[in-house]
Formats: C-alpha cells, sequence, structure tokens
C-alpha cells in the first residue's frame, strides 16, 4: 500500500512521532478539481496535516479543519475520520486570482482576517451532543505554524510538523512530545532535563527535512534517514483513503434547511436544481416534483430516506 499512516514511538525520549503518506487518494481527491498549483499545494499540505491530527487523537469521529480565508481563496475544508477515510475541497474566490507566487498568507491571510477552525464531530452523538470546535486565528506563515500553535493551546502538547504536497503527493512529519511519565507517587519517571535534550534532538533532526526532499522521498526511507540511530518502535501502519460520504438523504435535508420559498425561486429560475458535491463531484438532481415532496410534511414522514440511490 502507498497510502499509510505511520505512527512510531521514541523508547528514548517522551516523545511520538507520525509519518503520513498520500499518494493514491490525493490524486482521487485532485482528480474531481482543477486548482492553481498554490492552492493544490495548500490544500494538500493540509490533508496530510489533518491525518497526523486525527491519528494523534483518541476519538470516535472525524476531524475537520476549515480555513476561511479573506484573500483569492475563501474556504479550504478537509475532514478524516477515526478510520482515515478522507475528504478535501477548497473554494477560490471568483475575482481575485491566485499568482504563482502565492503563500500561505496572501492566499488565506491577506487582511489579517482569515481563521481556522478545526471540530471534532463524533459519530454517535449523545442527543444535544454538540461537536467540539476551536476556533483559531491564523497565527504563522504556514499550515504547520497554525497546528502548532493550536496543539500548544488546546492539548498542551509540545508538537511539530513538517509538511509537503504537490499534485501527486502529500507527505507529513509530526513529532509530538509526551507529558512525562509518572510513578505511583506522582514522581516523574524521567529527568526533565534528558527529556528537554532528546526532545531537542529529534525536533533537529527533522528540521533538516526540505521540502523538496519530501516530495522526492517515500516516508519509509525519510524515517530511516532521520531517526535510524533512535530506538523507534513502530507500529502497525493505518491505511487512508479517499471516500465521500454524500447521499441523496443528506443533499435533501440541506435543500430543507435552505428553506421552500428560497428552493421555489431556484426552481423558477432554472426549472430543477443540480446540486454537485463539493468533494466528489458527484451531481443531484431535483426537479419541481422531486421539490414538492421535500417540503410536504405527509410524505417526508413517509419516506424518511430516500431510496433511490
Ligand atoms: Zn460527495
Amino acid at each position: 500500500m502507498s497510502d499509510k499512516l505511520q505512527k512510531i514511538l521514541f523508547q528514548k525520549a517522551n516523545a511520538r512521532g507520525s509519518l503520513v503518506e498520500l499518494s493514491d487518494a490525493w490524486t482521487e481527491m485532485l482528480s474531481h478539481h482543477t486548482y492553481p498549483m498554490p492552492v493544490t499545494k495548500l490544500l494538500g499540505e493540509m490533508t496530510a496535516a489533518v491525518v497526523l491530527l486525527s491519528g494523534s487523537i483518541k476519538f470516535n469521529g472525524s476531524t475537520v479543519m476549515q480555513i476561511h480565508g479573506d484573500g483569492p481563496v475563501r474556504l479550504l475544508v478537509v475532514e478524516c475520520s477515526n478510520t482515515m477515510q478522507i475528504r478535501a475541497t477548497a473554494k477560490i474566490h471568483e475575482e481575485l486570482p491566485v499568482k504563482d507566487t502565492d503563500t500561505f498568507s496572501s492566499l488565506v491571510n491577506a487582511n489579517g482576517k482569515g481563521r481556522c477552525i478545526i471540530t471534532l464531530d463524533p459519530h454517535e452523538k449523545i442527543p444535544g451532543q454538540r461537536p467540539y470546535q476551536g476556533i483559531i486565528s491564523l497565527e504563522g506563515e504556514t499550515v504547520s505554524e497554525v497546528l502548532e500553535n493550536y496543539m500548544k493551546r488546546s492539548e498542551q502538547l509540545d508538537t511539530r510538523i513538517w509538511l509537503a504536497a504537490d499534485s501527486t503527493h502529500a507527505r507529513g512529519v509530526m513529532l509530538q512530545r509526551m507529558p512525562a511519565q509518572l510513578d505511583e507517587r506522582g514522581v516523574a519517571l524521567t529527568d526533565s532535563k534528558e527529556d528537554e535534550n532528546a526532545w531537542q534532538h529529534l525536533t533537529a533532526l527533522a528540521s533538516t527535512l526540505k521540502v523538496q526532499e519530501m516530495l522526492s522521498t517515500d516516508i519509509a526511507t525519510l524515517q530511516h534517514r532521520l531517526f535510524w540511530e533512535e530506538d523507534v518502535a513502530v507500529f502497525e501502519p493505518l491505511q487512508p483513503a479517499f471516500h465521500c460520504g454524500c447521499n441523496r438523504e443528506k443533499v435533501s435535508n440541506m435543500l430543507k434547511m435552505l428553506g421552500q420559498a428560497e428552493v421555489e425561486q431556484a426552481l423558477q429560475e432554472q426549472g430543477a436544481l443540480t446540486i454537485q458535491c463539493d468533494y466528489c463531484g458527484k451531481s443531484y438532481r431535483f426537479d419541481s416534483i422531486d421539490c414538492k415532496t421535500l417540503f410536504s410534511p405527509v410524505s417526508a414522514q413517509e419516506t424518511p430516506s430516500d431510496t433511490r440511490h
């Protein structure tokens, strides 16, 4: 398998790491869209990062990262479930062209008003339960910096992330410093100075990574190149894959939320509604009879879910 998330544990340091490799899933996601290269790179870095994050959180649900941009990119969304199903999409401003020289900041934080939202959305919600959401300002010049700041604040964990993406690969490396392990009396089992030195050593090793090197080297080779002298425990790799969970029922619910007046007006203008999924490109068509059914209370009770698909 080429796509994988490889978790590792540093036996002689209070630290863990993970490396992600996306090729098949990433090219499949891109096949549904045409993005300018700077947007492809940014979305690829985000996708690798969300897989790394999702793999590091013990949580039965989806990790969603959204960036609401105030520059040429209006919105970037990446979702990864705890079973490593991923999807991603970007929305670009129609009137602001993307330049080849655009950076993270100029794409999504041109006026300092961009923001990032991380959502942990549980799969089985208790009634009334809302997903956990953290809203963060875009402090940093890269996706890595924004997420490192977020992890420091929300999880109180020192985290370092290295990311690289192009139109065929998205790769990432993450290091996380773990809290010191305590004995039964609450005394740390390891020396804090040694922990600090070990952490500095690991981050210094990974900081030698260059973007070009990450793009041209598989993660098994990267892992060996960086950490061959370390005492590393390697876990069974997980396999991320592209998956879009869209269906006709979800699109119907979205139209219901939009409201009857709005839907009828759109119908009058267009004859029938065609809604295309932002993630996988699948089209859902609703003619006037479909729309009438949506807002008819009787049929809504009789057919709780649409069975045509
Ligand atoms: Zn879809």
